[in-house]
C-alpha cells in the first residue's frame, strides 16, 4: 500500500488519476475473480458431494461392499476391522477445514482410530444428534465415567454443512439425510413428502435452519400437568437452558435473567458457554416491510422471542458463531473429544437393545445390557454396558430402534416378525410436526435473492462477501424474519408461526423464481393431528413407516384457513403497499374455508420438527412410554432422551428444547450415578 501510496504520489494531475482508477479497477477485478473462485469451489464442493455418494454407500456396505468405521477421539485398542480413511478430494477437504478452521472447529483434526468394544461401559448414548452430543459431553465429564456415543451417520466434515445456506445441499444428500419420505397423507390429499432427518454427526443440528427458539412457558407448564410432574414447569425448565447457552446479549443481570452469556453463574455452577445464539448478519428491505405490515395488524414488534411469550414479530436469532453454523457436534463434542473416557463410533447402526430379564421381584421386568450395533454388511456387534442405555435417535429412529427389540405394540411387533418382550402400546404413536403452509408475492421495486444469486456475478458477490466478512445470503438461516400470533383474536396465546424469505420457488431443492418476490410460509404451532411412525420389517435397515396425518381434525383445517387468510391481511397492509405485492401463489382463486383448506394440503410441507413418539406421561396413562424422568417404563436401564420424549410440541422450533431435554436428563442419570 505504501509503495502504490508513493508512486500514485509522484504522479502528476491525469496521470495520476488515471493511475488510481487503474488501481481501483484491478482491485475490483481481483475481488470479483476471488469470488468467482469461492463459488466454483463451492459448487465443486457440492458436486462432489453428490457425486461421491453411491461411492460412500458403497463403503458404507450398504450397497454389499467392506464397511469403514471410524472411532472419533481418543485411540482405542486395535482390532477389527481395520480402519480406513475415507479419501476426500481437494475441494471438499480445503473447503471443510477451511470454513470449519475459520468457525474455531477444527473438523480435521478428528482422529479415526481402531477400536474395542469388548469392555463394558458405563453409559451407551445411541445417536450423536442433538441430545446425543450434549449428553455425551455430561456424561463422560467425570473421568471415571466410561462413555460410547454411536452415530450411524458419519463425521460432520462436509463444508456445507457449516455455511449457512448450505442446509440446500445437505438435505437430501444421503451424506448428511437419512432420506425418510412420508406415507401418502391423506391430510395433504394423498402426497408423498419428503421427510429429512440428519443423519451424521450432529443429527438435525447439522442440517437445520438454525433458527433459536425455546418455545413458550405455557408449553412446559402443559409438560408438568400431564406428567404430574413439576421438574417440567417453564419456571424449573428455564434454568436448564441457559446452562448451556451463550447468547450474544450476555447475562442481562436483575432478579430474573432469562439469557446466559459467557461467565453467568445463576445456578451456583459455570454456565453459558457451549449454545452460542446471534444475531443475524443481514436485513433485507422487503423483511423490514413485512415486519411493518405484520405490527401494522396489531402484531406487536419483538427483539427476544425467547422469554417464555413469544408473540411478536422480528428477526430471527441463531445458532451460528460469526457466520458459521453452530450444531451440537462443535457445541458439546468436540471440547469433549480429549476425554480418553469418551468414545464415539461413527457409521454403526445400532440395531436393536440387548435386553435381559429382570431379577425375580424388581420393579421392571427386563433390564437393558447394551446395544447390537451392524457396521456394514458385517456381522452385528454386541456392545455391553454395566449402566444406563440413553437412547437419542430422534423421533424417527428411537421408536424404530425400541420396536425392533420387542419394546412397543405386541400384536403390530408380531405381525412384522418381532418376538415382543414388552407391552407398550404408544412406542411410535403421537406423531406431531408442524405444517407449514407457504404463500409466495410478487413484489416490484426491491431485490430479493431471485434476481441477486440468478448471474454469475451475483453469486460471486455473495460469495466473495460471505469469503470477506461471513455475512450477507450464504450466512443466511432458510428463513429470516419470524411472526408469532393469533388465528383468532379469541385464542389466548399465539398459535401460529410465520417463516418469512427475501426468495422463493416452487418446491424445495428446485431453482429459485427467475422474478422478485418473498415467501410468508405460516404453520400452526398447536397441531390436534397426531400420526405414528411403526416398522414394517424385522430389518433394520429398511426404514419405518412415517405417517403425520396433517390437517386430520377440522380444528387444525379451519386454523390452516384462518393463517392462510391472516397472511392475505398482513400482505394487504400500506407498509407494503409501494411493493406491489401480488399473490402468486395459493392465488385469489381461493377464498372459502373449504377452499383454503383443501389448498393447504396442496401446499402444506413439514417445517422438520417430528416429536412426541416415545412420549413421556403418567404411570395411569398406558400410551406413555416414559415416566416423566424419561425412564422407560418397565424396563431399566433404559431412557429415552431427545425430541420423541414431548407429549406436546413446543410452540417453535424444537433443537433447543431438545438440548434443555438432555440438559435436564444428564442431570437426572448422574445424580442416579452418585446416589
Ligand atoms: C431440515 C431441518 C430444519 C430444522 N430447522 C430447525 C430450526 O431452525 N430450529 C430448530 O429449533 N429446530 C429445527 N429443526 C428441528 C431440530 O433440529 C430437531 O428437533 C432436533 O435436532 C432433534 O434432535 P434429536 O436429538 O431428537 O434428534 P437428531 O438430532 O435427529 O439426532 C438423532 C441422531 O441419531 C442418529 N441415529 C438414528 N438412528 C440411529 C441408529 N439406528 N443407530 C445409530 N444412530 C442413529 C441419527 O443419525 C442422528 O444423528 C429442523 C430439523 C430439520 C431436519
Amino acid at each position: 500500500m505504501l509503495a502504490v501510496g508513493l508512486i500514485l504520489g509522484s504522479l502528476p494531475g491525469w496521470e495520476m488519476c488515471f493511475a488510481a482508477w487503474a488501481a481501483l479497477a484491478g482491485l475490483v477485478l481481483l475481488a470479483t475473480a476471488f469470488g468467482l473462485c469461492c463459488c466454483a469451489m463451492f459448487e465443486a464442493s457440492h458436486r462432489r458431494g453428490r457425486r461421491a455418494m453411491p461411492c460412500l454407500w458403497a463403503t458404507a456396505g450398504v450397497r454389499g461392499t467392506s464397511w469403514v468405521p471410524t472411532i472419533v477421539g481418543k485411540p482405542m485398542t486395535a482390532v477389527d476391522p481395520p480402519v480406513q480413511e475415507r479419501r476426500r478430494g481437494w475441494p471438499d477437504t480445503w473447503a471443510a477445514a477451511w470454513v470449519a478452521e475459520r468457525a474455531g472447529a477444527d473438523a480435521t483434526s478428528l482422529r479415526c482410530t481402531p477400536m474395542d468394544l469388548g469392555d463394558p461401559f458405563d453409559f451407551i448414548v445411541i445417536g450423536a444428534g442433538t441430545a446425543g452430543c450434549l449428553l455425551a459431553n455430561r456424561l463422560s465429564a467425570n473421568p471415571r465415567h466410561r462413555v460410547l456415543l454411536i452415530e450411524a451417520g458419519g463425521r460432520d466434515d462436509y463444508a456445507w454443512i457449516h455455511i449457512p445456506v448450505g442446509y440446500l445441499y445437505c438435505i437430501g444428500n444421503p451424506r448428511t439425510d437419512w432420506l425418510y419420505k412420508t406415507e401418502p397423507d391423506p391430510g395433504l390429499n394423498g402426497r408423498v413428502m419428503r421427510y429429512p432427518r440428519g443423519k451424521v454427526l450432529g443429527g438435525c443440528s447439522s442440517i437445520n435452519g438454525m433458527i433459536y427458539m425455546r418455545g413458550q412457558a405455557r408449553d412446559y407448564d402443559g409438560w408438568a400437568q400431564r406428567t404430574g410432574d413439576p421438574a417440567w414447569a417453564w419456571a424449573e425448565c428455564l434454568p436448564y437452558f441457559m446452562r448451556h447457552e451463550d447468547h450474544w446479549r450476555g447475562d442481562e443481570g436483575g432478579e430474573h435473567p432469562v439469557h446466559a452469556g459467557p461467565g453467568h453463574d445463576a445456578t451456583g455452577r459455570r454456565s453459558g458457554g457451549e449454545w452460542r445464539v446471534e444475531k443475524q448478519r443481514l436485513s433485507w428491505p422487503i423483511l423490514d416491510a413485512f415486519a411493518k405490515a405484520a405490527q401494522e395488524t396489531g402484531i406487536p414488534p419483538t427483539s427476544d422471542f425467547n422469554r417464555g411469550d413469544n408473540e411478536g414479530v422480528g428477526y430471527f436469532e441463531v445458532n451460528q458463531r460469526r457466520g458459521v453454523r453452530w450444531n451440537a457436534a462443535k457445541a458439546f463434542l468436540r471440547p469433549a473429544l480429549k476425554r480418553a473416557n469418551l468414545q464415539v463410533l461413527t457409521g454403526a447402526h445400532v440395531t436393536r437393545l440387548l435386553l435381559e430379564d429382570a431379577p425375580e421381584g424388581a420393579r421392571d421386568k427386563l433390564v437393558a445390557c447394551g446395544v447390537e450395533l451392524r457396521i456394514g454388511s458385517d456381522a452385528p456387534v454386541q456392545v455391553r454396558c454395566r449402566g444406563e442405555v440413553l437412547l437419542s435417535a430422534g423421533a424417527v429412529g428411537s421408536p424404530q430402534i425400541l420396536q425392533l427389540s420387542g419394546i412397543g405394540d405386541g400384536s403390530r411387533l408380531q405381525a412384522v416378525g418381532v418376538a415382543p418382550r414388552h407391552e407398550l402400546p404408544g412406542v411410535g404413536g403421537n406423531l406431531q410436526d408442524h405444517l407449514q403452509v407457504r404463500a409466495v408475492f410478487a413484489v416490484d421495486n426491491t431485490r430479493t435473492l431471485n434476481t441477486l444469486s440468478a448471474t454469475l456475478f451475483g453469486k460471486a458477490r455473495i460469495a466473495a462477501e460471505y469469503a470477506f466478512s461471513r455475512s450477507g445470503p450464504m450466512s443466511m438461516a432458510p428463513s429470516q424474519l419470524g411472526a408469532f400470533t393469533r388465528s383468532d383474536p379469541g385464542r389466548r396465546w399465539a398459535n401460529l408461526e410465520y417463516h418469512v424469505q427475501p426468495l422463493s420457488l416452487d418446491a424445495f431443492g428446485e431453482p429459485l423464481h427467475a422474478f422478485e418476490a418473498f415467501t410468508a410460509s405460516v404453520c400452526n404451532l398447536n397441531p390436534e393431528s397426531r400420526g405414528e411412525v411403526h416398522i414394517t420389517s424385522a430389518d433394520p435397515a429398511q426404514a419405518p413407516r412415517i405417517a403425520p396425518r396433517y390437517l386430520a381434525t377440522e380444528g387444525d383445517r379451519r386454523v390452516a384457513a384462518e393463517s392462510l387468510r391472516l397472511t392475505r391481511r398482513i400482505v394487504a397492509q400500506p407498509a407494503l403497499a409501494a411493493f406491489h405485492p401480488r399473490e402468486v401463489k395459493p392465488g385469489l382463486e381461493f377464498q372459502t374455508d373449504d377452499e383454503l383448506a383443501r389448498l393447504a394440503g396442496d401446499i402444506g410441507t413439514t417445517i422438520f420438527h417430528p416429536v412426541g413418539t416415545c412420549r413421556m406421561g403418567r404411570d395411569d396413562e398406558p400410551d406413555a412410554v416414559l415416566d416423566s424422568r424419561l425412564r422407560v417404563r418397565g424396563v431399566a436401564g433404559l431412557r429415552v432422551v431427545d425430541a420423541s420424549v414431548m407429549p406436546a410440541i413446543t410452540s417453535g422450533n424444537t433443537n433447543s428444547p431438545t438440548l434443555m431435554i438432555a440438559e435436564r436428563a444428564a442431570e437426572w442419570i448422574l445424580e442416579k450415578v452418585t446416589t
